[in-house]
């Protein structure tokens, strides 16, 4: 066996972020992935002309993507480009209000005072905290292991301890809000960004008010041929390294013996290495490939994040009141997330996010005069409903609602189709029960009790990914891959 070899489990944005690291760091890189190509949430499609990205459609925080390619002394540009958006999205409300979001500060206070009348100055105030709170607290959190004990008695730890005040932790997210905003559009509006990491504004800790300062101060961005250009960009970068991919390469367990890992098993063959990192689904890693119900149980003991049913519509015309991203409110939030969380139903009015990457890329996203449409709603990963009975209530709700706020019969106008949900987003990422972002935020130890990124039971073992520390999202994703390395280092 050789000791600087290194097995990772999966060609997942994390997967292929850590085999980057690895592979600068001197390791040799074996990735494994069960699917025919890389990506596993972040992937790609086209239906007739029409191109969809099959999963994350929000770009946020190039910066850390900028840091991978540092790392690997990469010039970034040679492989991936962006461009800044004025726009992070456009709200539509059933009342005929719309409101844009800019991602300039001070335009969105404006628009925010104009459409709903909100004091302008509460607006930047709360942005400015909402930065504040990022860079003290939420950099630490994205930086380092909430596993090691060092990490506490480091100066970022006491900058990180010293940046929230007691009602970050002790109202949820809604609650605070609501101190800050007088319009309950406003609140709704500030309530969404729990669900960037599949969470419920009602239950998760105010401290995610720490979220909107990527859109309205960092900014939102538009990758160049869409969000797969992120997924071929690191898949490019890894196998410049020398990074080495078996696809349709399924793990079926992890060989480890004196509590040291020793290698993975795939279609019955050993592969050997000291190193083996899992970028699959926590629970499933712990349940399948280690066959340990022990640990995998406790991990279940945590909620899961949201699911989603998706509609990939190829439109036969163009609409121009639509931007890249927009979303249509429901008029009962609370009820919406009381359904997606507590009831765990599909609910009759929901938030449908519809994004458009032919409005930025007209020529090569959707044929001539024609829009691609993703269109998306949260549900709950949950096993018990049968997801392709429901399909067809899922589409009437979400044509019902649309047709009355853009005064349209969006029947005529769907020219292709195809679907995603639950059971098909575990089925082809392995994701359990079809989350999102792996385990949710929906209460004020979540951040804690998320799995570390490393065994402490099993020498040489290491997790990253949406699933383990610290937590979904492609930026947070990308900071997982870089927590296990530097540890592994
Ligand atoms: P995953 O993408 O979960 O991939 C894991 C890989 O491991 C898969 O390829 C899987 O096949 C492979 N694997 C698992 N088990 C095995 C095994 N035993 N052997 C071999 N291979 C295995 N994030 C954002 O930042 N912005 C968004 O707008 C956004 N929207 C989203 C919308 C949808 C519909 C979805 C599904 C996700 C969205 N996310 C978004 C979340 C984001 O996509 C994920 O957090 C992120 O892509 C997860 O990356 P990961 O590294 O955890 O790996």
């Amino acid at each position: 066996m050789e000791a600087k070899k290194a097995i990772i489990i999966g060609a997942g944005v994390a997967g292929l972020a850590t085999a980057i690291r690895l592979a600068v760091d001197g390791f040799e890189v074996e990735v494994f992935e069960k699917n025919i190509e890389p990506g596993g949430k972040l992937t790609a499609f086209e239906n007739s002309g029409f191109m969809f990205d099959a999963g994350p459609s929000l770009f946020t925080s190039p910066v850390f993507l900028h840091d991978l390619f540092e790392y690997a002394n990469e010039p970034i540009n040679q492989y991936f480009l962006y461009e800044k958006l004025p726009l992070a999205c456009k709200y539509f409300y059933e009342d005929e209000t719309v409101v844009n979001a800019f991602t300039n500060a001070d335009l969105f206070a404006k628009e925010l005072n104009e459409k709903l009348g909100e004091n302008e100055d509460a607006v930047k105030k709360y942005l400015q905290s909402s930065k504040k709170l990022y860079e003290q607290t939420g950099s630490f959190f994205l930086n380092y292991s909430l596993h090691q004990l060092k990490n506490y008695f480091t100066k970022n730890f006491l900058k990180a301890f010293t940046g929230f005040s007691f009602s970050h932790l002790t109202k949820n997210l809604n609650q605070y809000n609501q101190l800050h905003f007088s319009n309950k559009k406003t609140v709704q509006i500030f309530n969404r960004f729990a669900t960037y990491n599949g969470s419920s504004p009602y239950k998760a800790p105010a401290m995610l008010s720490l979220i909107p300062h990527l859109e309205h101060n960092d900014g939102v961005y538009y990758p160049k041929g869409g969000m797969i250009s992120i997924t071929n960009a690191l898949y490019q970068l890894a196998l410049k390294k020398g990074v080495q991919f078996h696809f349709n390469a399924k793990a079926d367990s992890i060989i480890a013996s004196n509590k040291t890992v020793k290698g993975i098993v795939v279609n019955g063959e050993n592969h050997y290495a000291a190193t083996v990192v899992s970028n699959g689904d926590a629970y499933f890693t712990y349940k399948n490939l280690l066959k340990n119900e022990t640990v995998a149980n406790k991990i279940l003991k945590q909620e899961r994040s949201s699911s989603a049913f998706i509609f990939y519509w190829g439109m036969n015309r163009t609409f121009d009141e639509l931007e890249l991203h927009n979303i249509f409110f429901s008029e009962d939030y609370k009820a919406e997330f009381n359904a997606i969380f507590n009831t765990k139903n599909c609910f009759a009015d929901p938030t449908i996010y519809i994004n458009i990457t032919a409005k930025c890329e007209p020529e090569t996203q959707a044929p001539k005069g024609k829009e691609n449409w993703f269109v998306m709603i949260n549900v709950p990963a949950n096993a018990s409903i049968n997801w392709d009975d429901a399909k067809a209530l899922c589409r009437q709700n979400i044509i019902n609602k649309l047709n009355k706020i853009l005064q349209t019969n969006l029947e005529d106008c769907i020219e292709t189709e195809n679907i995603l949900h639950p059971s098909l987003i575990e089925s082809t990422t392995s994701s359990y029960l079809g989350s999102l972002y792996g385990t949710s935020s929906n209460s004020r130890l979540a951040a804690f009790l998320r799995h570390s990124n490393f065994s402490s039971s099993i020498k040489g073992l290491y997790f990253v990914g949406g699933s383990v520390h610290p937590g979904g999202g492609i930026p947070l994703c990308l900071q997982s891959a870089k927590i296990a390395a530097d540890i592994i280092k």
